[in-house]
This record gives C-alpha cells, structure tokens and sequence, in this order.
C-alpha cells in the first residue's frame, strides 16, 4: 500500500517535535503490532506502514530530507529501502518487525514509570538442578531438598541499582529508549546505547549490596516430590521456582533432573523390570517352581518344563508405576540356564552327567547338516 505522508500515518502534526513523533509511533506500534494482532493481516500492513513511517520521520537527518521533498518518492513506494536495494543492508527491502518487547523495553515513560531501570518486562529464566536419588525411591518415590543458586531481586534497591537515598536517571544520550541509530541517513542501524548499555538509565551512585546489579546471587532450597515409577534422567518441573522474572515479568520454572542409582537385580526395560535368573539344567529340562525377588520381597514362579535360555517368564502389572500414573509395568524374569564346567564337578556329578550322556543318544544337529547338504 502506498503511503504519502509519513506525519499522517503516525497521526502528528508536521511541525511535531521528535519527542511527540516517538511517542506517537510507540503507541502505534504497540497497539498494531503482530504479536497483539495474530492472524490479522490488516494489522501486518498497518504496522509495516508504522515503521516506515517512523523510519523517516523519526531519523532527525532524513525527516529533514523528507520535509525538502527529498525522500518523498521512496517513501511513497511503501519501502524505504526500495531505491537502494543493491546496498540494502536489510536484504531487499524487508521490514523488520521488532520484538513487541523491544518496542515496550526502550520506553520507560509510556507506562508512566520514570525514575525505574529495567521497564523491560521479561520473564525470568527457567533453572535447572539435579538429584540422586536410590533405586527403591525411584520405585516408590520420595521427597528430595534441591538446593538451587539463583539471581535474586535485590532487597537494598528493589531492582534497580541506585544507592538507597538515589534513583537511576534517564540516559541523556539515547534519552531512555536504549538505543541509537549508527551510520548515514537510510543505512543507519540501530544498537544499543553506549552510555547506558541499552538500559535507557544511568545510575550514579550504585547499590552497594549489588553493584548496581539489581539482583543477588542466593541459595535457595525447595523440597521436590518425586512421583513413584521415576526413570533415570527425567526431568521434573517445579513451577515458578526458576529465577525472578525483570519489571513484574513472571518468573521462570525449575527444572530437576533425576538420576537413579542402578539396582543389581532390576533392570529398567521402558516401563518394565528385568531380572536375570538363573536356573539349574535340570531345573530348565524338568520344570521348577522357584522363588524369584519382586519389588516387595518375593514370589514363586514356574518354570516350565523345557525352558530356554532367554526364555522370559512375566509377572504382570507387579513392576513400576508408569510415568503417567496409568497403572504398572511388568517384572520380566529372564531364564539363565546354568552350564557347569565338567572339570568342576564333584565326581559323583560328574558320573551322573556321563550316565545321562549315554542315554541322550539322539543327534540334535542332524536335520541342520541334511538341510545344509539340499540346499
Ligand atoms: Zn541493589
Ligand atoms: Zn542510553
């Protein structure tokens, strides 16, 4: 959409003073940009002509070249850029769409809140610690004490960095938006104040608790639940106990990691228990019932007669809680045939397995080597 006039799409009057051009393109931009407007493509091109508007008008140096007629053309190409495109440091003529909170961040008037340090509303980040904790916790669950060092909102200055008794000013150089625009005419960027280092404040006299930091480094301990059935390396989320957030923002999460020690009995098997155990060989050619560990103590399980190694004998439901509170996994016995060395019997074993070699006459591998000779 073509745009004329640049003081008409920002509602000011031509002789408005930059203070009243910045103001009115702040609120402009805050009411159409994207973020407040999803899916509102009538909003997208109203912005779009915001910011172009801005561009030339809120640049001192090129409002001036605008006003002599200069810029008029290009301007009304609805891109700003478009006569340059060879040297466009924006890549073809693109619109940036700033951050909404980047538009909100650099004015600490708008809200009416001059004298604050950070008007940039921003919630705080998420942390993360880990815990160990044993096998059995993580079969029945537990109640561990994270500590977790974290920045705080400094008590002294409430956040803002100045000396009790002080307040931060306003940066004279960007005059607390933050930024400044480097370079010539249409191929300025902007970038964060020098001076102020984008805050948009200058604090004389710094807090001495923080440096003129506004926050704190502290130590806080939370105790954590720790859902029964928890697998090794979840990660379990504590709302709300992550950092503070900047301004009134909300403050992170705080995310625990949870290590489990291994079991020598239980192996983890998704959301079931493995346990090898092992059977004597007449255990595995006659059938047993034998007594095998569960979470609780233990149980007898039959071992059919002819059992495999490898062979897995299930006790439903008897394993961990799901992760998802929906009921149990299985305990999965692995059968392990136990194959004694000859050389390490007692002669009296040793008699008995030459006594069954003499009966156990038929050759096992006899359908393998006529198959192997067909084929
Ligand atoms: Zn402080
Ligand atoms: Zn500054």
């Amino acid at each position: 959409m073509p745009v004329s006039d640049p003081y008409k799409v920002l509602g000011v009057a031509k002789n408005a003073s930059e203070g009243e051009i910045k103001k009115a393109y702040r609120k402009l931009a805050r009411e159409w940009h994207p973020d407040q407007n999803a899916g509102n493509a009538d909003a997208e091109e109203k912005f779009k002509e915001i910011q172009e508007a801005y561009d030339v008008v809120g640049d001192p140096k090129r409002r001036k070249e605008f006003d002599s007629g200069g810029l008029g053309g290009m301007f009304a190409n609805g891109n700003p850029f478009g006569a340059a495109k060879g040297a466009n440091p924006f890549g073809g003529g693109g619109v940036r769409f700033e951050n909404l909170s980047d538009i909100l961040g650099g004015v600490g008037n708008m809200f009416g809140g001059s004298g604050r340090s950070r008007t940039r509303v921003e919630r705080g980040r998420d942390l993360e610690a880990s815990v160990a904790i044993g096998f059995d916790q993580s079969i029945k669950g537990t109640e561990v004490s994270v500590s977790v060092p974290r920045r705080e909102t400094c008590d002294t200055c409430h956040g803002n960095g100045a000396a009790p008794g002080t307040s931060p000013e306003t940066c004279p150089r960007c005059e607390g938006s933050g930024m400044e625009s480097v370079g010539q005419g249409m191929f300025s960027i902007s970038q964060p104040c020098q001076q102020c280092g984008g805050r948009g404040v200058i604090v004389e006299k710094p807090c001495p608790r923080c440096k003129g930091d506004g926050s704190v480094a502290r130590t806080r301990k939370f105790r954590v639940k720790i859902p029964a059935g928890v697998r090794e390396g979840a990660r379990i989320r504590v709302a709300g106990k992550g950092e503070a957030g900047e301004s009134g923002g909300a403050p992170g999460d705080l995310y625990v990691i949870v290590h489990v020690a291994e079991s020598p009995v239980f192996t983890r098997r998704g959301d079931n228990l493995e346990v090898a155990v092992p059977v004597t060989i007449t255990e595995a050619i006659l059938g047993a019932t034998i007594e095998v560990p569960t979470l609780e103590g233990s149980k007898q399980i039959k071992v059919p007669a002819g059992t495999k190694p490898g062979t897995i004998i299930r006790l439903k439901g008897e394993g961990p809680a799901h992760a998802k509170g929906t009921g149990n996994g299985d305990l999965r016995y692995r059968i392990d045939v136990l194959v004694p060395n000859a050389n390490e019997l007692a002669k009296e074993q040793r008699d008995a397995v030459e006594d069954l070699a003499t009966v156990l006459t038929e050759n096992p591998r006899a359908d393998l080597l006529s198959q192997s000779r067909r084929s």
